[in-house]
């Protein structure tokens, strides 16, 4: 048996999980259990795995286990944008035909999250208020015109919005201007990764707290986990970055950690002097530059503008502290009039990604199917993936399949440490040369 030994570590500081009321997590596992299907990772890819396999297959039964509690992972650490629009718009105008597939599974997966946000009432501030894109340089704007262009070849609508407007959208000057695309839905992640887990279908078991630390594939796979052996006909990896532990996409998928911070809620007078609409998102056209920004619809600043790479995933207090520092500094930077020391959370959290931005989708072995590496845009592309996964692992037609497929599986990567070397300098060189729109 392969023991796993890289488990998910999760700080405290998530604003998102900690502005909300406590949540009575499922038991962990206690016992031995057989089951048709076994999912690890409850994040949003494991979920709509787990909800799809139920569905496929109504008289098999299916186990979800996480390592932690639902709403303590990247899927509740994120900025809460629920993105259709691919992320290179406009960077490769000779491959359309990619763009539109992620477009077309970007799409299926806002549908099927806002079914269940609307079939059971999930209160996560589901909000079509679309998304930003605003520049506040020379280079910013130049990624915007690439970005309409990449828009206009697709036949997608937006608005070009002029420097005035944006401050009456959002409260700042800051910008030089933007655009808006109408798609984006803002929403809580961690109200949302809940919601979603606890509408899991009646037959699906879910086990809280329970990670799974050794795995041996075979007929039965079997895993160890703290308190129970798991035996299972076939397996769903839904555990974004940390696949490689399960020796599935070693050498080939990394993680990043990205840090975030909310403020208090701002009160009435001060949101009214920003004279801006109730919520919104920004993101930056330098995508290493200014900070993703929103306003939550309980009147909080977020702002997410910190990247670090270490294999370890850790992050020091150090970085926490200067993380709180730069954001601060930000906000104060657009909206002077708000008074300083309004920060009540920062928190770090991963996003997995490959070197040509491929997902890690598909059958890694008999019985054995993965809905990994995100690249960043987890909760629309991990839903998807989740849910192709469990389609292809139950024999389902399904033409997104072939969409799927066909953005590529991730590259190797050269080996450690020249790996790390590789990854930290061109962190550098991104964050160096979008430093002019921050
Ligand atoms: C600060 C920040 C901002 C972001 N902003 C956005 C955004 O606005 N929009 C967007 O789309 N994406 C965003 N992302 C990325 C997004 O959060 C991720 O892509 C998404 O959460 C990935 O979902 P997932 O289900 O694949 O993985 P995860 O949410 O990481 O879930 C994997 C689960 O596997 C579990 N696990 C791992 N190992 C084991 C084990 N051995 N045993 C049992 N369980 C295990 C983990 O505990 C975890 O819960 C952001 C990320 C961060 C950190």
């Amino acid at each position: 048996m392969t023991h796993i030994t890289d488990l998910p570590v999760n700080d405290a500081g998530n604003g998102w999980t900690n502005i909300l009321a406590p949540r009575v997590a499922r038991p962990s596992l206690s016992g031995d259990v057989t089951c048709d299907w076994l999912v690890i990772g409850a994040g949003f890819a494991g979920l709509a795995a787990a909800r799809r396999l139920s569905e496929n297959n109504p008289e098999h039964r299916v186990v979800i286990v996480d390592a932690c509690r639902v709403g303590d992972g990247a899927s509740a650490r994120n900025s809460g944008f629920v993105i259709d629009l691919p992320h290179n718009v406009g960077t490769d105008l000779d491959n359309l035909d990619m763009q539109r597939r992620s477009l077309r599974l970007a799409r299926a997966a806002v549908k099927q999250l806002e079914n269940t946000v609307q079939t059971n009432a999930i209160d996560c501030q589901w909000s079509h208020r679309g998304q930003y894109m605003a520049a506040a340089s020379d280079k910013g704007e130049a990624v915007l015109d690439g970005f309409s262009a990449g828009l206009d070849a697709l036949g997608e609508p937006y608005q070009e919005v002029s420097a005035h407007d944006l401050k009456s959208a959002i409260g700042t000057g800051y910008y030089r201007r933007a655009i808006f695309t109408p798609g984006t839905i803002l929403m809580q992640p961690a109200a949302l990764v809940r919601g979603v887990a606890d509408a899991l279908p009646e037959t699906v078991e879910l086990y809280e707290n329970t990670p799974v630390t050794g795995s041996q594939f075979g007929s039965p796979h079997q895993f160890a986990t703290p308190a129970g052996a798991i035996r299972a006909r076939q397996v769903l990896l839904a555990v974004n970055g940390f696949a490689p532990a399960f020796n599935i996409l070693k050498g080939r998928i990394f993680s990043l950690q990205l840090l975030a911070s909310m403020t208090r809620a701002l009160s009435q007078g001060e949101l009214a002097e920003l004279g801006c609409k109730p919520d919104w998102g920004v993101v930056p056209a330098l995508p290493f530059g200014g900070p993703t920004m929103r306003l939550t619809q309980d009147r909080r600043l977020v702002m997410r503008s910190v990247f670090s790479y270490r294999h370890s995933r850790r992050v020091s207090a150090d970085q926490y502290q200067k993380a709180k520092t730069l954001q601060a500094q930000q906000i104060q930077a657009r909206f002077a009039a708000l008074p300083k020391g309004i920060i009540e959370h920062t928190w770090a959290g991963s996003i997995t990604l490959s070197q040509n931005f491929a997902p890690g989708f598909g059958k890694q072995a008999d019985g054995v199917y993965s809905a990994v590496c995100q690249n960043g845009v987890g909760v629309t592309k991990g839903t998807i993936s989740g849910i192709l996964a469990a389609d292809m692992a139950s024999r389902r037609d399904n033409p997104l399949i072939a969409d799927m497929e066909a953005l590529g599986v991730p590259n190797r990567l050269p080996p450690r440490p020249f790996l790390d070397l590789g990854i930290a300098a061109k962190l550098k060189w991104w964050v160096h040369g979008s430093r002019v729109d921050g």
